[in-house]
C-alpha cells in the first residue's frame, strides 16, 4: 500500500515539475524586466524614461567618447547575447562597434530588421545626405548626418521610435510605454520653449566645430557653422586645411570654436588664439559634461554656448 502511494506521489511530482518547466520555458513571468542594451547614453536615457520599471538598461558607450570610435569590448557581447532589445541612434553612427558586437553576440532577436532592433532615427529626416557616391561628406556620414540628437525636436521623434520598439518586443507594456512617452514628450516640450529663450543669443553667431556634428543644433538655434577642424568627418586636419580655416574664420568674423569633449583641445585652442574666437567645450552625447540625462545634457551644452558667446569678443 505504502509503496503504491509513494509512486503515485512521485508521478504527481514529476507532472508538477513538467508543468512548471513548461511554464518557465514558454513565457517569462509577468514581473520580468526587459533587458535593453543602448548603444549610446542618449538612447539609454530615453529608453529608461519610456521603459520605466519594465526595462533594465545597459549602455555601451560613455558620454565622453567619440561615438564614431567606441572600442568593441567582449563584456558587451554577453550583454547583447542576453538582450531582449537593442536601441541605436542609427544612420550609421555606431558603425565602429554595433555591427561587430551584433555579429559576435549571435542573438537573432536584436539583429537589424528584427523586432528587438530599435532604431531611434526611424522618424528623423537626415541632413547632409550625400547626393553621390563620391564620399564628399567623408567616410563617417554615408547615410547623412547622424548627430540629430543635439536638436531636442528630433529627440521627440527618437522617443516615439523607442516607445514603438519597446511595445513591439513587449506588447503587454504598450500602454505604459505610450503613457511614459506622453509624459517625456511634455517635459521636452516645456524645455524646448525654455531653450528657445536661453539660446536666443546664439542666433546669427558664426562658429566652427571640430567635427561636423552641430548641423541640427545650429539649424534649431540659428548658429552659423562656417567650417570644421577636421577636413571631413573622420578625416583629420592637415596644416593646409588649418591655414585655410584660419583665413575663413578671420574673414567671416567667427566668434566660437566649438570643441566636442571627445576631441583633443589643442587645435581648437590654437585656432581661437590665432583668430580671437573663444573656445567652448560641449558634448554630443548625454553625460559627456558630467550631466545625468538627455535633458540635462542639452541644457549644459546650450548654457556653455551662450556663456561663450556672451564672453566672446564681437
Ligand atoms: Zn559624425
Amino acid at each position: 500500500m505504502a509503496s503504491r502511494s509513494a509512486s503515485r506521489l512521485a508521478r504527481r511530482l514529476a507532472g508538477l515539475l513538467l508543468a512548471a518547466g513548461a511554464l518557465l520555458g514558454s513565457a517569462p513571468p509577468a514581473s520580468a524586466t526587459l533587458r535593453v542594451v543602448a548603444s549610446l547614453p542618449d538612447e539609454a536615457d530615453l529608453a529608461r524614461q519610456i521603459g520605466g520599471d519594465r526595462v533594465e538598461v545597459t549602455t555601451i558607450a560613455e558620454g565622453t567618447q567619440d561615438p564614431h570610435k567606441v572600442p568593441v569590448k567582449p563584456s558587451f557581447v554577453v550583454k547583447l547575447n542576453r538582450a531582449d532589445a537593442l536601441v541605436v541612434q542609427g544612420l550609421g553612427l555606431e558603425h565602429a562597434f554595433v555591427p561587430a558586437l551584433l555579429e559576435a553576440a549571435r542573438n537573432p532577436k536584436i539583429l537589424a530588421g528584427a523586432p528587438g532592433y530599435i532604431d531611434a532615427s526611424l522618424y528623423v529626416t537626415p541632413l547632409d545626405v550625400p547626393t553621390s557616391q563620391s564620399r564628399e561628406q567623408g567616410e563617417l556620414h554615408p547615410l547623412g548626418n547622424p548627430h540629430f540628437n543635439l536638436d531636442p525636436e528630433q529627440a521627440k521623434l527618437m522617443a516615439r521610435a523607442i516607445a514603438e520598439g519597446l511595445a513591439r518586443v513587449d506588447p503587454a507594456g504598450a500602454a505604459s510605454y505610450q503613457e511614459n512617452l506622453a509624459r517625456f514628450t511634455a517635459v521636452l516640450e516645456r524645455k524646448i520653449q525654455e531653450w528657445q529663450q536661453l539660446a536666443a543669443p546664439l542666433r546669427g553667431v558664426k562658429a566652427v566645430s571640430y567635427h561636423e556634428d552641430m548641423v541640427y543644433l545650429a539649424r534649431r538655434y540659428g548658429l552659423v557653422m562656417v567650417g570644421t577642424i577636421e577636413v571631413k568627418p573622420g578625416v583629420p586636419a592637415t596644416p593646409a586645411h588649418v591655414e585655410e580655416l584660419v583665413e575663413t574664420m578671420k574673414r567671416e568674423g567667427v566668434r566660437l570654436v566649438i570643441r566636442e569633449v571627445a576631441y583633443e583641445a589643442g587645435l581648437a585652442d590654437s585656432l581661437a588664439e590665432r583668430t580671437g574666437a573663444r573656445v567652448v567645450t560641449v558634448s554630443t552625447l548625454a553625460g559627456g559634461l558630467g550631466t545625468a540625462g538627455y535633458v540635462e545634457s542639452i541644457q549644459a551644452d546650450l548654457e556653455a554656448l551662450v556663456a561663450a558667446v556672451q564672453g566672446a569678443p564681437r
